[in-house]
């Protein structure tokens, strides 16, 4: 029996659900039951029904899931699948924030441990952050961990102060498009469009800046439209190639999350022979965290 169809078969004796993000590998994508991003995956998360749900993506995605299902069992097939945006943000650099800024709401990037999502006030991802952040009624709010996010919001939602925690915190592989990516792209022809962890002046010089979701949502509505540059993680250039096949996405063939990258078919199946690795989040901090979480996915869109 192939590997695919070992897995598949795996997957219906086991009643899991895998859950992949748009920036795992072709072949985890292909085999997946949902791809999409943080916000769609969480939100199915929340809503599936099977027993076991084994999420191809890195540490912080599948702790999202375990805390929207306590009584699930939670799997994520390489342990060490890690965020180093998320981990660069600690509960003492939330709770000394708080302390600068009393009674400005904290609002979370979903890119941030269970640890530090249990001091938040509520989570957003790239797809609803102007939206979280508008929802609430300061005119203060301490967002954290990517600053180029922070920068996206405060540039959609002026009248408010937006506190960026840490300062300079960013991923690695959007904070790598320049300048001459963009001349590139310009070059090239077509329409730009950038993910907001992307710098301020590459969400400037993108004519649109959208979450990975985002991304698909835009190319739907502009059919007319059949080159676009992607300013983002590679394997988005694969999700919307298999959407729409006729058209053309650049994307730069070098950013690449090499955490995204480690989940590999054969990880997924020992995964799911072997029911590992599981997800623990303790019961103090997932009652914490669940509560911001819900309170972004009451938000919405
Ligand atoms: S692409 Fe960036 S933000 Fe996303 S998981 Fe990788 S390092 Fe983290």
């Amino acid at each position: 029996m192939s590997r695919k169809n070992r897995i598949l078969t795996l997957k219906k004796a086991k009643d899991a659900i895998i859950l992949a993000h748009n920036y795992q590998r072709p072949e985890i994508q292909d085999i997946a039951d949902i791809v999409g991003d943080s916000y769609e995956l969480s939100r199915e998360a929340s809503r599936t029904s099977s027993s076991i749900i084994v999420f191809c993506g890195v540490q912080f995605m599948a702790e999202t899931a375990k805390i929207l299902n306590p009584e699930k069992k939670v799997l994520i097939p390489v342990r060490d699948a890690m965020c180093p945006l998320a981990d660069h943000l600690t509960p003492e650099m939330i709770d000394a924030a708080k302390k600068r800024h009393p009674g400005a709401p904290v609002v979370l990037y979903i890119n941030s441990t269970a640890a530090c999502k249990a001091h938040a006030d509520v989570i957003c991802t790239s797809a609803n952050a102007v939206k979280v952040v508008k929802s609430l009624p300061e005119t203060e709010v301490i967002v954290g961990p990517d600053a180029n996010l922070a920068a996206y919001i405060q540039g959609m939602v002026p009248d408010k102060k937006i506190i960026p925690i840490p300062p300079g915190g960013h991923c690695y592989v959007h904070d790598c498009f320049s300048k001459e990516d963009l001349d590139a792209a310009r070059a090239q022809g077509g329409t730009i469009i950038c993910h907001p962890e992307c710098r301020t002046e590459i969400q400037q010089g993108s004519d649109v800046v959208a979450s990975t979701g985002g991304m698909i949502r835009v190319v739907h509505e502009h059919e007319d439209v059949r080159t676009w540059n992607i300013l983002t993680e590679r394997e988005m250039g694969y999700r919307l190639k298999k959407l729409y096949p006729d058209h053309t996405f650049n994307v730069r063939e070098d950013a690449i999350c090499k955490d995204m990258k480690k989940t590999t078919l054969a990880h997924l199946q020992s995964s799911l022979e072997k029911e590992q690795f599981e997800v623990i989040v303790s019961p103090d901090i997932m009652e914490k965290a669940r509560s911001a979480i819900e309170r972004m996915l009451v938000i919405g869109r």
